[in-house]
């Protein structure tokens, strides 16, 4: 399926900077939507209950003043408290006579004068019915248009009235103040949306750049260019994304890599014995089948590539079963000595014959706990291993080292050793190295089961080599 087919399924969304621009605008248009509703609505309210109580405050400290100062001083207090908070302040005695009084709203407050009479008697009956003496009121004053508050306090005790006390203030903020606080809101609103919109297209195309770059290497990948760089940029999630890719990236390429190698190998390796096999099988049917002799070395080469047929499929069978995890270990304890030394007596018979010295040095005993069979298959395939590729001394160590942690096993050689950059290829599937001789039978696949079943007993492992002065690889059985 093509980049193109596959995005088609997917549902056709809103591009990322219009996503953010959008957030940004709305989220502009709910603070502004908020700050009118605050001015709007819950302004006026707070704006209420804190003239309320600090006109009530105001009236309590003056009657304290009244008790504690002279009347010279009271009345300068008077003034300058209606002065600075613009009210209007009078006080009455006990037959409501004027006593002190300061005017600061043009003549137009509720509480005093002869026109606003009618108010006064009103605040002064409310005044004698209040259960605490005190009262507080919102009056429409008509000469002015606008809500005031009147607030009342009886001078002295309820028992005891030494007169009243009057405070008129203007409740609603003015016009002007107004006007000034909802265009002072206005063009902040228009400076919010623009900010907002400025932040979005900055942020959206921090974002997006990257993302759209990242986008474009993922297309190229997936058309099977590997080296396409992923970068990352604002973020750290870009950038971790911009990571797995590349890291994405170089797997599948190793994958990619892998597979033509297996095939490339598989049918390599399956291709000679099998031309062999067709060529031997016809040599016998035209020309060898009467000749006793040469037969039976055509059927013993028959024999030879089916072996190795054999194996190779084997190995192959063998390895899906370790990687996919239908192989389970079957831990037995087991002396790490006597069980080494019988493996090699079984191979020296052999190997012997070919001229190849096999030497075992061992440690103290100990026992260890492991999948014996398993681990043969590991010992084996090392000693096959640098029995093909060791020296022309034809030696091979093999040593058993007793650790603190459990029991090194290695395997040395005296063969050319492996090239630095090699050696990271070599436990891959399929890996043989180009210059290997022809007469070393193998698949490819040996340190793959090495490595799949020493890490099922999550064992370390290892190799370390020298070129022209051979290999040694080793692993540790650990104490469970
Ligand atoms: P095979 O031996 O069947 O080719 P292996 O997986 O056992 O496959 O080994 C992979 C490759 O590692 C070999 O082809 C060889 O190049 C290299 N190798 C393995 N063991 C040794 C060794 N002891 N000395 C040098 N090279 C080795």
């Amino acid at each position: 399926m093509g980049f193109k087919q596959f995005t088609r399924k997917v549902k056709c969304r809103t591009p990322l900077q219009f996503n953010i621009g959008l957030f940004f605008v709305l989220y502009a248009v709910i603070v502004v939507g908020l700050l009118w509703i605050l001015e709007t609505m819950l302004l006026p309210k707070f704006y209420y209950v804190f003239k309320t109580r600090e006109t009530q405050r105001i009236a309590l400290s003056l009657l304290e003043d009244f008790k504690a100062q002279d009347a010279e001083t009271f009345q300068q207090t008077l003034d300058y408290t209606a002065v600075s908070n613009q009210m209007c302040i009078s006080m009455y005695d006990s037959k409501n006579r004027g006593m002190y009084f300061r005017d600061t709203m043009n003549n137009n407050c509720l509480i005093h004068g002869y026109n606003n009479q009618h108010f006064l008697l009103k605040f002064v009956e409310a005044l004698d019915e209040s259960p605490d003496g005190s009262i507080c009121m919102t009056v429409y004053d008509e000469h002015i248009g606008t809500q005031t508050l009147v607030v009342g306090y009886v001078v002295g005790s309820k028992e005891d009235v030494g007169g009243c006390l009057f405070i008129n203030t203007i409740l609603e903020p003015v016009g002007a103040t107004i006007r000034i606080q909802k265009t002072m809101i206005l063009m902040f609103s228009a400076v919010l949306l623009v900010i907002g919109i400025i932040i979005a297209l900055i942020l959206s195309n921090r974002l997006s750049v990257p993302i759209t770059r990242i986008t474009e290497s993922a297309k190229r990948m997936a058309h099977g260019d590997y080296q396409t760089r992923f970068e990352g940029g604002s973020c750290r999630e870009v950038d971790e994304l911009a990571r797995a890719l590349t890291y994405a990236e170089h797997e599948i390429s190793k994958a990619d890599s892998m597979q033509r190698d297996l095939i490339a190998n598989v049918s390599h390796d399956l291709r000679t014995p099998l031309t062999m096999l067709k060529a031997y099988a016809e040599m016998i049917r035209d020309l060898s089948g009467n000749n006793p002799v040469k037969r039976e070395a055509h059927l013993n080469i028959i024999i030879d590539e089916t072996d190795r047929l054999a194996a190779l499929v084997n190995d192959i069978l063998d390895l899906s079963k370790l990687e996919n995890g239908s192989q389970k270990l079957e831990m037995e304890t087991v002396d790490v000595s006597t069980w080494l030394s019988d493996i090699i007596t079984r191979y020296k018979g052999v190997s012997e014959q070919m001229g190849y010295q096999i030497t075992f040095t061992p440690d103290e005993s100990r026992t260890m706990e492991f999948d014996p069979a398993k681990l043969e298959r590991v010992v084996c395939n090392l000693i096959n291993n640098a029995i093909n590729y060791t020296g022309e001394d034809k030696q091979v160590f093999v040593s058993q080292v007793n650790t603190e942690t459990g029991v090194r096993i290695e395997v040395r050689d005296t063969g050319d050793g492996i090239e630095e950059d090699k050696i990271q290829r070599i436990f891959d599937k399929y890996y043989r190295s180009e210059n290997h001789k022809r007469e070393v039978v193998g698949t490819g696949l040996g340190l793959s089961i090495v490595k799949a079943i020493l890490r099922l007993h999550n064992y370390n492992f290892g190799v370390h080599s020298k070129l022209g002065e051979g290999s040694v690889f080793w692993f540790e059985i650990r104490n469970s």
